[in-house]
């Protein structure tokens, strides 16, 4: 057992999770191991201190140029399948 780790209402040592919601985009957080499972105990606590109003500005900034990277190959990969299906046709070729 790590010295400092936290032990939730199971008897576990928490796993450390990143949040990635508006509010605390990047900040690291403690939760049940069991979180995925009906057993769970809802343990919850921050791993570090709230993020400075910079850098969630800039953060936030960082995610929403990943999403819309994202976005774009999604599209990129549509463009191609679509003209994967119809290569037979001449004016594609
Ligand atoms: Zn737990």
């Amino acid at each position: 057992m790590e010295v400092g780790i936290p032990i939730c209402r199971c008897g576990l040592e928490a796993k450390v999770v990143v949040s990635w919601t508006d509010d605390n985009p990047g900040r690291r957080f403690y939760d049940c191991k069991n979180y995925r499972r009906e057993s769970h105990c809802r343990f919850f606590a921050w791993y570090n201190a709230p993020l400075t109003p910079r850098a969630r500005v800039v953060i936030v900034g960082l995610l929403r140029k990943v999403k819309k990277m994202g976005r774009a190959k999604k599209i990129e990969l549509y463009i191609y399948g679509y003209a994967l299906t119809f290569s037979h046709i001449t004016f594609l070729q």
